[in-house]
């Protein structure tokens, strides 16, 4: 039994979430305490007991300790059985942080899958769809599954209401190289909104287009969604690449100015830019796992977050393997399996 103190590094759902995917990949069972305890509402909330419950239902495992605000779990994991499964996560909570958790599972299992799964779809802290549509499943498929994902409704916070379709085609994980961008293709500033002031929308997109100058005015679209999809907004920065797409993104907040979540995603973008390193700061985290199930490759990235180290230090406890981070010369970091 593997035991993980919940509060250790990020101390976020995080470790939760690759637990349950590394439990059900490795059939190692674990036992994790203080869940998010250094978090303004400590305890599993409603979008990580939905992720869990889902590991569950794809695969037969017990869990003990599951529920809204509980601290400790402990997961005996069976093994994931492909099929079609819908989840629905009850509040606005993320889909794709869903998604996240039972997506290498059913990569790995011996039959195709369908997901389909019903909440938020575009919320802060979590992977919105596009991100993981163009950013995050392009090197997933490159790796030898086929994983493709419809946006079918919008989904924001506090509404949620949003779904997606996902369609796994598995494979075994090959090791790729992932460490050169290849050359620009191209350039995108979407505003997307709804059940809002459309200027709101044109304010970020405004303010977006004046801190990346270099882009030009046609890159810079504002698009309008059905009305039952909202309220919401969304800015998504995205820079195409040969080998890698990079989406950055700044979510509508209530009481946060749009110019000054245009700025920010902006610098984000400009951040990105500046550096050659493949993965953004959410795209290394999130590779962690399918590298390591993949038992090699490699993969540059810009400064690792400290959700970075801690998905690599899951995933060396579940699965013993040497993982390396190596800062290069330019300041990007090499991460490689050895
Ligand atoms: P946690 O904070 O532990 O719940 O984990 C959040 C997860 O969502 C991590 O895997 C992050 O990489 C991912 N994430 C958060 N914000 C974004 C974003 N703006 N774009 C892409 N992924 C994100």
């Amino acid at each position: 039994m593997i035991t993980i103190d919940g509060s250790e590094g990020e101390g976020g759902g995080q470790m939760v979430r690759n637990s349950c995917a590394l439990s059900l990949v490795t059939g190692e069972p674990f036992r994790i305490s203080n869940i998010r305890a250094n978090r303004s509402k400590p305890g599993l909330m409603r979008q990580h007991v939905t992720a869990v419950e889902a590991a569950c239902v794809i695969s037969g495992s017990e869990c003990a300790g599951l529920a809204v605000g509980g601290s400790e779990l402990e997961f005996r994991p069976g093994r994931a059985v492909p099929g079609e499964y819908l989840f629905a996560v009850g509040t606005a909570g993320s889909t794709g942080l869903v998604l996240q958790t039972i997506l290498m599972p059913l990569i790995l299992a011996d039959g195709p899958s369908r997901l389909v799964l019903e909440g938020g779809t575009h919320n802060m802290l979590a992977p919105p769809f596009d991100f993981i549509e163009r950013t995050f499943l392009p090197v997933i498929n490159r790796m030898g599954p086929t994983v493709s994902a419809r946006l079918v409704r919008h989904g924001f916070y506090p509404r949620g209401g949003g779904r997606i379709e996902v369609d796994i085609v598995p494979a075994p994980l090959v090791p790729i190289d992932c460490t050169t961008r290849g050359e620009q293709l191209g350039v995108a500033g979407h505003a997307v909104y709804t059940g809002l002031p459309s200027e709101i929308a044109e304010r970020m997109l405004a303010r977006a287009r004046r801190d990346l100058a270099a882009w030009s005015d046609d890159a810079f679209v504002v698009r309008e969604l059905p009305a039952e999809q909202g309220p919401g907004v969304i800015l998504m920065l995205e820079a195409r690449y040969a080998n890698v797409t990079e989406v950055v993104s700044g979510f509508g907040q209530l009481g946060v100015p749009a110019e000054s979540l245009a700025k920010t995603a902006a610098a984000r973008m400009k951040g990105y830019i500046a550096t050659s390193a493949f993965a953004g700061p959410y795209l290394a985290d999130q590779l962690v796992l399918p590298f390591v199930l993949a038992s090699g490759g490699a993969f540059t990235t810009v400064k690792p977050s400290q959700h970075t180290r801690t998905a690599i230090d899951i995933a060396r406890r579940f699965t013993g393997r040497r993982i390396e981070l190596t800062r290069q010369g330019d300041g990007e970091h090499l991460f490689s399996i050895g």
